[in-house]
């Protein structure tokens, strides 16, 4: 199973793609991921996408395609992945069925701008061992003091209010193309605001079936 999972920031695209390689038992591919744990290793390719970043600007596709070709050809991916938060772009999604792919299913996550910028105004994360909270939906035992290390809470700087509207407009000019992309392939599932994490799991997975 090679699916893709698309939508805005903060549209739950992590959680729902752990739960899903849980379910399916796949790999989760998410570019996030790989390109702050090149950061955090101050590999050159993390020192060429920090400032892209921080930004909340799109990094390259020629860095990105180089990522995401290098890692779908571990071992691990053979029977099948999720990817999370790409393609981003139609050159991204071009490359990747330039190198054969073919998706089985590209689930587009749908939740209003307004509801995004209130989540991610409220997540905050350890800065000591990266455990993620929200202040209302998931709050810490005491509030600014992570429940897992005693790590201090602190917002990432990219879901800073003015960098997440800065993401969000991205997302509408560079990402959302995608959706036309895959449906006119006949593999686009859109999936609304379930309001919780388990609903919205549950109407991926229906799909999916
Ligand atoms: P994410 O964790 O998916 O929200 O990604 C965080 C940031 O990493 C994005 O705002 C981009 O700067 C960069 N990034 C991650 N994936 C991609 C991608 N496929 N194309 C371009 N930039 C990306």
């Amino acid at each position: 199973m090679k699916l893709i999972l698309l939508g805005a920031p903060g549209a739950g695209k992590g959680t729902q793609a752990a739960i899903l390689a849980d379910e399916l038992g796949i790999p989760t591919i998410s570019t996030g991921n790989i390109l702050r744990a090149a950061i955090k290793n101050g590999t050159p390719t993390g020192m060429k996408a920090k400032s892209y970043m921080d930004a909340g600007h799109l990094v390259p596709d020629e860095v990105i395609i180089g990522i995401i070709t290098e890692r779908l050809a571990e071992s691990d991916c053979a029977k099948g992945y999720i990817l999370d938060g790409v393609p981003r772009t139609i050159a991204q999604a071009e490359a990747l069925e330039r190198a054969g792919i073919q998706f089985d299913h590209v689930v587009s996550m749908e939740v209003a701008d307004a509801t995004i910028m209130e989540r991610m105004s409220g997540r905050r994360v350890c800065e000591k061992c990266g455990a993620s909270y929200h202040i209302t939906a998931v709050p810490p035992k005491v509030e600014g003091v992570c429940d897992v290390c005693g790590g201090k809470l602190v917002t990432r700087k990219d879901d800073a209010p003015e960098t997440v509207k800065d993401r969000l407009t991205v997302y509408h000019k560079e990402t959302e193309p995608l959706k036309d992309f895959y449906k006119s392939r006949g593999v686009l599932r859109s999936i609304g605001d379930m309001g919780s994490v388990e609903a919205t799991s549950k109407a991926i997975l229906d799909v999916l079936r």
